[in-house]
């Protein structure tokens, strides 16, 4: 019985029961019933829950905070068991000797950058999603806009305890900074959507926190002239930690939201540039430094020191998405390519935008070669939507995958870009990948039907 296992009414919703949160999602439309969700306090707890699904012959979907965008978190075939960890929340230990944050699986990110900063150190991975859970950052190799100078989730990953869909417990990584000994089972498991196994305790790294953030708001005529200008940033000696990319029709979403505009007007298109470190007179240098590598790119430049100020027009940058769910229908995907072709692409999405008759915008992580395209629905009937937006996407992964890119930087596969990935990665990459889920999952439990 699950009540044997999950005693508390309140973690434990069965049939009728499920709250109509886990049975709507933004991206995958016609979710069918489930059998419970749990709501774990306990890695035992966690086991317990496996043990029973597999009693009762049931498939398990873990979620974190449900941001998913790649509908990887939800429910395809109909009585799934949901495990939510978001209960499981606690930061437990930092270790200052080791620079190792231990959490559990729930806890958010927001809360985890404010509690190492508030020690004095640092986690770099920055999604965007300050509300998603770092057992999700994981499942999702998450990036976020400081990828460019710090790396990705993956990066920061140390140690992870994970329950197998067979509830065998594996224990991945260690703490050594270096290992040449034997298959890396930890990097498998980052980035595999919730369908190896389910987390229960991380350790990642810190590092010591930049005494001080600066940035730059360039304005230029046009997302050309911004990515070329980008290239620029990547070559010259200012070393910036984000080069976000944003058209002014994307930030218009924000500053609606907001009730407050961008420091600049001028252009179509911009680019937030952050620089970090400890002494100010090298930032200052630095700052100046930006200057020069776009001066014959740019319209104007802003540097924002002033710490309020930075923080507002960063937070322009961080509700785009936000602003768009408020105002509007639409699809966002996270393509990416090499930092070389970041242009070609781009002008490509606008030719797709007059063909197929979409609106595109287009914001990102400039730096990494990662654009979140966003197709817009506007006031277009679903029938003709779904029509427009696959020849659209069919179009747009093909001329992804020639120019040597990927459906998904750092949002998954989920459902939504399954088909697409079958197509651009080799086929015998597709069957490694197939039997490497089988040795996890033999009986095929955990998160079916999603990614492979
Ligand atoms: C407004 C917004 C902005 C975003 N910006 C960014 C960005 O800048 N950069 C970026 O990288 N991403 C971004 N994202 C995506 C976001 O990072 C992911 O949605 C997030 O990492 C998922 O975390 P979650 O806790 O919500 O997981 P969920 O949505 O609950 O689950 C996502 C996946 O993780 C798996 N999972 C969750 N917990 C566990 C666990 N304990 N063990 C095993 N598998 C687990 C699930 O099964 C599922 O496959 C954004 C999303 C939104 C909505």
């Amino acid at each position: 019985m699950l009540k044997n296992i999950i005693s508390d009414s309140q973690r434990l919703f069965v049939g009728k029961d499920v709250p109509s949160e886990y049975l709507h999602d933004q991206y995958v439309g016609d979710l069918k019933p489930l059998y419970a969700v749990a709501l774990p306090l306990t890695h035992d707890e966690v086991v317990g829950l496996v043990e029973f699904a597999i009693a009762e012959d049931l498939k398990i979907i873990v979620r974190g905070a449900g941001t998913g965008v790649a509908g990887a978190q939800v429910p395809i075939d109909g009585n799934e068991l949901i495990i939510d960890v978001k209960l499981m929340n606690k930061i437990v230990d930092l270790d200052e000797e080791t620079f190792t944050l231990t959490v559990e699986p729930g806890a958010l990110i927001g809360d985890i950058h404010e509690y190492v900063q508030s020690r004095g150190y640092f986690y770099p991975p920055d999604p965007a999603s300050k509300h998603s859970s770092i057992g999700g950052n994981v499942a999702t190799n998450a990036g976020g806009l400081r990828a460019v100078k710090y790396g990705v989730t993956r990066d920061y990953v140390k140690q992870l305890k994970v329950v197998l869909p067979t509830a065998e417990v594996l224990e991945l990584g260690s703490l050594n900074i270096k290992s040449s000994s034997g298959y890396n089972l930890l990097h498998l498991f980052v980035g595999s959507e919730g369908t190896l196994g389910i987390t229960t305790e991380i350790k990642l790294k810190v590092i010591p926190l930049p005494k001080h953030t600066y940035s730059m708001i360039m304005a230029f005529d046009d997302v050309f002239k911004a990515t070329d200008a980008t290239l620029q940033l990547l070559k010259g000696g200012a070393k910036p930690s984000e080069i976000e990319l944003f058209e002014k029709d994307a930030a218009y979403y924000a500053t609606e939201l907001l009730k407050y505009d961008l420091p600049t007007t001028k252009g179509e298109a911009y680019l937030l540039v952050e620089i970090d470190g400890d002494d100010p007179q090298d930032l200052e240098l630095r700052l100046k430094m930006m200057e020069e590598d776009v001066k014959d790119l740019a319209l104007e430049t802003i540097g924002l020191v002033d710490h309020d100020e930075k923080l507002r027009v960063k937070k322009i940058r961080d509700n785009i998405l936000v602003g768009l769910m408020e105002f509007t229908k639409f699809e966002m995907l996270d393509e990416v390519v090499p930092i070389n072709k970041f242009a070609t692409l781009i002008a490509y999405t606008k030719e797709l935008s007059v063909k197929h008759g979409l609106d595109v915008l287009n914001f990102g992580h400039a730096g990494d070669g990662n654009v979140h395209t966003i197709l817009m629905q506007h006031e277009l009937d679903d029938q003709t939507w779904l029509l427009k937006r696959k020849a659209l996407l069919d179009d747009l992964y093909a001329k992804v995958s020639e120019l040597g890119g990927l459906p998904s930087a750092e949002h998954g596969i989920g459902t939504v870009k399954k088909a697409y990935l079958e197509k651009m990665i080799p086929e015998v990459n597709l069957k490694t990948m197939r039997a490497i889920k089988a040795v996890f999952d033999p009986e095929g439990r955990l998160n079916p039907g999603k990614v492979i």
